[in-house]
């Protein structure tokens, strides 16, 4: 009887919010996935008049309801455009987890959310083993980009050439930092994420070296868990809640003037979904997310913005690099960061920024939306490819690891030599020579 109340108060609450959209249609122009599929139902209108009768669709085909509501890649394209500020993702996340919890998660799901991903020590233990064992699986497909393929078709892997988990990550090479500001005299906490940690530990170590090299203090709690946002965007509330919570936890027992991630989807998790999702009675949770999340910067934005990093006034060099930039959608259409990260490739004297096409337009990653629809994700990756090998580069740098994976397969799969790059590394290469 609780939980039918529960539901009917979020049905409420999510009713309101959907009043807002005046089915204008200006999000059809600006949908990665509506340029590729043409369908009025893959469109942040089309799912919003879904939603607007979501209590009966619901109860009549909630599987239909919860596979067009899971067809988005969550860019949050459609919400920077929209005149009438209708809260797209707020709407589609507070939706999914409605239908979750009158639903039920698939059994797989809640396997993987619940006993795996909110376990951080487990995960890293599982996925430790996974790396050892990954070798007889796989094979190299493309040295430059260091992607690989399964050697038998998987429904999991596909034919995707993915950047395998790493035989080092981070956690293992450095599993925690307690250490004092030096001539900053700023000491910063620094969140990994998943895909840094295990995928990318690289541009992890990157981060530590730039910190360092600028006198920055830094609190890494050991056993660092995910962002959530994985179990949310499939609706699953509770293993979301509790990986916030002990990531409160861990960052509590360090003081810290400010939150440092070097991805872009978890900058924007901490920073507007924690606040937004947290439903929690007790105040002092809700205060804690709060100054966690006022606390949360982008490595760019903390470089250039606290620090001061800018861009050299003249590069001698004759022959730099030339390297591209892709906005990923969590950064620069969620939280509007994207000259930030273009300085730090503008502070290396090696390197040149050539712009492409549409920089920000999505590439295609969407988190669970590559794995549920592969071919769709790869098809909008192979624009992002096309645009990157126009502008003749060398390096196709962004600023998340989901975007990494994505250009990594993308340009993979067109036989390219170009490098991905996280502009974190090219910064901490140039302060490093
Ligand atoms: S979400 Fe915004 S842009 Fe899209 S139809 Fe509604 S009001 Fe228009
Ligand atoms: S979040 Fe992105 S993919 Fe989803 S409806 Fe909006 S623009 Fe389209």
């Amino acid at each position: 009887m609780s939980n039918i109340r529960k539901l009917a108060g979020q049905f409420k609450e999510l009713e309101k919010k959907l009043a807002v959209c005046t089915r204008c249609g200006m999000c059809q122009a600006v949908c990665p996935l509506f340029a590729e599929t043409k369908r009025e139902a893959d469109l942040a209108r089309g799912k919003l008049a879904l939603l607007d009768g979501l209590a009966q669709e619901m109860f009549k085909n909630p599987d239909g309801v919860s596979e067009r509501l899971n067809r988005c890649l969550l860019c949050g394209s459609c919400q920077a455009g929209c005149s009438s500020g209708v809260n797209v993702i707020e709407i589609f996340l507070k939706a999914r987890s409605i239908l979750a919890e009158f639903k039920g998660l698939p059994g797989s799901q809640k396997l993987l959310f619940r006993s795996v991903l909110a376990k951080p020590k487990l995960f890293n233990t599982l996925s430790g083993f996974v790396a050892k064992f990954q070798p007889l699986f796989i094979r190299q497909m493309n040295q430059s980009l260091g992607t690989s393929c399964a050697r038998m078709a998987t429904p999991l892997l596909g034919n995707r050439h993915f950047v395998p988990l790493s035989t080092e990550p981070f956690h293992q090479k450095t599993p925690m930092l307690d250490t004092q500001p030096g001539k900053s005299g700023i000491r910063v906490g620094f969140f990994v994420g998943c895909l840094l940690d295990k995928v990318f530990p690289r541009a992890a170590e990157a981060t530590i070296q730039v910190l360092r090299h600028h006198g920055v203090g830094i609190w890494m709690p050991e056993n660092q868990g995910c962002c959530g946002i994985p179990a949310l965007s499939s609706g699953d509330r509770t293993s979301f809640e509790q990986l916030v919570q002990y990531s409160i936890n861990q960052f509590d027992a360090g003081h810290m003037d400010y939150l440092i991630t070097s991805c872009a989807t978890c900058t924007f998790t901490i920073k507007k979904i924690w606040p937004m999702m947290i439903q929690s009675d007790s105040r002092e949770v809700t205060e804690k997310v709060n100054t966690l999340s006022a606390k949360t910067m982008d490595i760019s934005q903390f470089l250039v913005k606290i620090l001061g990093v800018s861009a050299l006034s003249s590069k001698n060099k004759p022959s730099r690099k030339k390297i591209t930039y892709h906005d990923p959608c969590h950064l620069k259409k969620s939280l509007g960061i994207s000259v930030e990260p273009r300085m730090l490739i503008h502070a290396d004297p090696d390197s040149s920024l050539v712009e492409m096409e549409d920089a920000d337009r999505c590439c295609g990653m969407g988190g669970s939306f590559n794995l549920h629809h592969y071919d769709l994700s790869a098809s909008i990756g192979y624009e992002k490819a096309s645009r990157i090998l126009d502008t003749g580069c060398e390096v196709a740098a962004t600023s998340c690891p989901a975007c990494m994976a994505q250009l990594s397969d993308a340009l993979s799969r067109c036989k390219s030599t170009i490098q991905v790059k996280h502009v974190v590394e090219i910064y901490a290469d140039s302060i490093m020579e």
